[in-house]
């Protein structure tokens, strides 16, 4: 089974990619991950990825279909976070399946209201060290309670750069909903609510297993 996540940034679907890997046992592919690393090299390509990224837009497709396809081969059952992030990415994506003999069977599409992404944004924090995601409004201590790193916010969640991500969000990645609706493999979830009842209703259309 592979399985789409689409959604504005901070949208959730870092969160939910992690819960149904777990509970499907499927393999996560994020393109956001794939790239934070590339870019942490100190090679050209690392100093492409991370300018572009600091700015808020899309890396080329080359680059992420390379990717892709080097986390794909010779394995099944993903969920793709972050990826396709475009028309021609799609396309493209639909082509490195078939050859692989393997097609997408769901795209979540996780629905969110932009001012309730944003202040998820300002209160995001990554710990640098094991990757874990926390959502900190106060001024508790910023500190992962799985490896005790400080946390710290990513280059990219700032509201500037937020700002740049949701413009790119509505030009490239939304025309892309309307392709997986057409063939019939679009389902649309209220990303608002709390994990678990986002979870709830992406069982509900995957099934259990
Ligand atoms: P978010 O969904 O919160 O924006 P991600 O971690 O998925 O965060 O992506 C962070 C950045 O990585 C994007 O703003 C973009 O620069 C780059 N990126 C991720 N996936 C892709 C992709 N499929 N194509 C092009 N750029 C990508």
């Amino acid at each position: 089974m592979n399985i789409i996540f689409l959604a504005l940034p901070a949208a959730g679907k870092g969160t939910q990619s992690e819960k149904v890997c777990k509970n499907y046992h499927l393999q996560h592919i994020s393109t956001g991950d794939l790239l934070r690393e590339a870019a942490s090299k100190n090679d050209s390509l690392s100093m492409e990825i991370k300018d572009k990224m600091q700015k808020g837009l899309l890396i080329d497709d080359s680059i992420i279909t390379n990717l892709v396809s080097r986390e794909i081969k010779g394995r099944e059952g993903f969920v793709f976070d972050g990826f396709p992030r475009n028309l021609s990415q799609a396309k493209l994506f639909d082509e490195m399946l078939k050859e692989n003999n393997q097609k997408i069977d769901y795209v979540i599409y996780l629905t969110i209201d932009e001012e309730v992404a944003k202040q998820r944004i300002l209160s995001r924090f990554v710990c640098p060290v094991c990757q874990s995601v926390y959502n900190i409004k106060d001024e508790s201590d910023k500190i992962c309670s799985k490896c005790n790193s400080q946390l710290v916010k990513r280059e990219d969640d700032n509201i500037e750069v937020f700002n740049k991500r949701l413009e790119v969000y509505k030009t490239d990645t939304a025309p892309i909903i309307d392709y997986y609706k057409e063939q019939g493999i679009l389902f649309e979830v209220d990303s608002s609510l709390a994990p678990d009842l986002v979870f709830d209703q992406i069982k509900k259309i995957i099934g259990e297993l």
